[in-house]
């Protein structure tokens, strides 16, 4: 069987109320794949505002950690299943996202910048707004966020660092002065960044980030993971062969596995 030396650390539940499927449909398709480690990590309760459609609510915080668990469980003796978290960055509301993240115990906390102030910019209902905006200012606008994200002592991955092209705009301008800044920060803050396969199945059609980024990022030293970003249990390890074929490309020749928010093991891609 073919065997996945990285594991596959963004997968979704049901709980967000946008992804299908049981946790064990993700854990056995894992299986399937050859994967000897994988970790969901489902959208934390949002702190600024309610909406079910985008996370898990503050009282399913405890059934998320019930079915993990008995998932890992289950199936400890075929893979090793992770217990993360994807949680927003709003700035402001940092107190309140740490509350919620010292409820219960993680092998590794995810951040991400959906939201540029209220504006939810990969929510395909307010997409318009892209078209409206100067969009390298967008691009400069979501990067001061990702600074302050990692900043924010909360997070111990940095989600799809360009998910602003989601829809397929992308800057018209260089801004790698903005991507060096934000990769100086992330050494800085010792944040790992996640190469995230889901924007392959979307407008963009390239991987979060981008090639010319990932360089950018390597260079500085930030250390990497993989993740999927399932929010259907087929979408594990989707485009895994391809996304490590671009770390590299990037010149990563290792990535990153968490046990209880710390580096557990540094993996070789070759
Ligand atoms: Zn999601
Ligand atoms: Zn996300």
């Amino acid at each position: 069987m073919k065997h996945f030396p990285v594991p596959d650390y963004h997968i979704h539940t049901y709980l967000c109320g946008h992804a299908s499927g049981q946790p064990y449909e993700y854990v056995e398709h894992a299986i399937s794949l050859g994967f000897s480690e994988i970790g969901f990590s489902d959208h934390a309760p949002m702190v600024s505002h309610r909406d079910p459609t985008v996370t898990m609510a503050m009282d399913e915080l405890p059934l998320y950690h019930k079915m993990i668990e008995q998932v890992k469980e289950k199936y400890k003796d075929a893979i090793t299943v992770k217990v993360g978290i994807e949680a927003d960055f709003i700035p402001g509301y940092e107190a309140q996202t740490e509350k919620i993240l010292q409820a219960y115990p993680y092998d590794y906390v995810i951040g991400s910048v959906h939201y540029i102030g209220d504006w939810g910019f990969d929510n395909s209902d307010e997409q318009e707004k892209l078209k409206k905006l100067n969009i390298n200012d967008t691009y400069r606008a979501y990067h001061k966020l990702l600074r302050k994200c990692a900043q924010s002592g909360l997070f111990d991955i940095m989600a799809h660092t360009d998910l602003v092209k989601k829809f397929g705009h992308f800057p018209t301008e260089d801004i790698s002065d903005e991507i060096i800044a934000t990769a100086e920060i992330f050494k800085e803050c010792k944040v790992a960044i996640e190469l995230n396969t889901s924007g392959l199945r979307k407008p963009a059609r390239e991987m979060y980030p981008a090639l010319a980024t990932l360089k950018l990022f390597f260079q500085h030293g930030v250390p990497l993971i993989f993740g999927s970003d399932s929010h259907r249990p087929q979408e594990v390890g989707m485009d895994f062969n391809q996304a490590i074929a671009a770390a590299q490309r990037a010149g990563y020749r290792e990535c990153l596995r968490f046990r209880q928010r710390k580096i557990e093991e540094v993996v070789s891609l070759v």
